[in-house]
């Protein structure tokens, strides 16, 4: 059966969300909306939710390819948006670091650029009116928000595919810094990594000029965001 986009359900901060005729798939449409929280920052960038969302689809494809299961279906009605199935997303953020950068460094007073390895994986909880603060281990379990056996399982399935997006982006000329997933359960119980992997959720510099190549950027020059996020997207059409 052909999936159609129906009612919008959801207005996120960078992300539009739909549904579609079909129950169990959703329609997750990439705005050109761009978003950084310290300080806050919301512009709008023409073009760069289709960037984002092909960046996007090659990530969750890579991670496919190598037995990762994410809620990546197809591409959607239109080349800002992509077919998913839909999850019962969960609270958290989940971010890796490979290096020294962002919060981690003003909350630690600690140089940026430092390697991190191996790489460590931390949790914030997803509450913008709580600025999505870190979340240690013991919380997430009190608070119901996942049990023990799912945090194990996030924090290894984050391990793999930080090496896996690390490796991708490295062959491609891109040290990876950081980045953030989310996960989510489908109707079994089973979890997917759900949301979107693109320069608004990674950290990339360029290995050969040191140059930022993500959202770190809009609050520098804006017109370099665009530039920067299809130098990655001409990249990622590479391979
Ligand atoms: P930090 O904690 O240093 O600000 O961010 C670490 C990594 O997670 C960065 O790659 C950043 O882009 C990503 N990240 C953290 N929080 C958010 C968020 O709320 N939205 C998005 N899109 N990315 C985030």
């Amino acid at each position: 059966m052909e999936i159609e986009r129906e009612a919008l359900i959801k207005k996120g901060k960078t992300n539009n969300i739909f549904l579609t005729n079909i129950e169990e798939i959703l329609e997750i449409e990439a705005s050109d909306r761009v978003y950084s929280d310290d300080p806050c920052v919301i512009k709008e960038i023409s073009g760069k939710g289709k960037i984002n969302n092909e960046i996007s689809m090659y990530c969750f494809m890579l991670l496919e390819k190598n037995g990762i299961k994410t809620h990546f279906i197809n591409i959607g009605t239109n080349d800002s948006s992509k077919f998913v199935r839909k999850l019962d997303m969960i609270k958290l953020e989940v971010i890796c670091r490979r290096y020294s950068d962002g919060s981690f460094c003003k909350r630690f007073g600690c140089k940026k650029g430092i390697e991190i390895e191996p790489c460590a994986v931390e949790f914030s909880l997803k509450d913008d009116n709580l600025k999505d603060p870190f979340i240690p281990k013991f919380a997430i379990e009190h608070m119901n928000i996942a049990t023990k056996e799912e945090i194990d399982y996030i924090e290894k399935i984050t391990i793999i595919v930080s090496d896996l997006l690390s490796e991708y982006f490295d062959n491609l000329g891109i040290r990876l810094i950081d980045f953030k997933i989310e996960f989510g359960r489908d109707e079994d119980g089973n979890l997917l990594i759900g949301d979107e992997i693109s320069p608004d959720t990674c950290r990339l510099v360029d290995k050969e000029t040191g140059k930022s190549l993500d959202k770190d950027l809009v609050l520098e020059n804006i017109d370099d965001v665009k530039s920067a996020y299809m130098k990655v997207l001409e990249r990622v059409q590479t391979t």
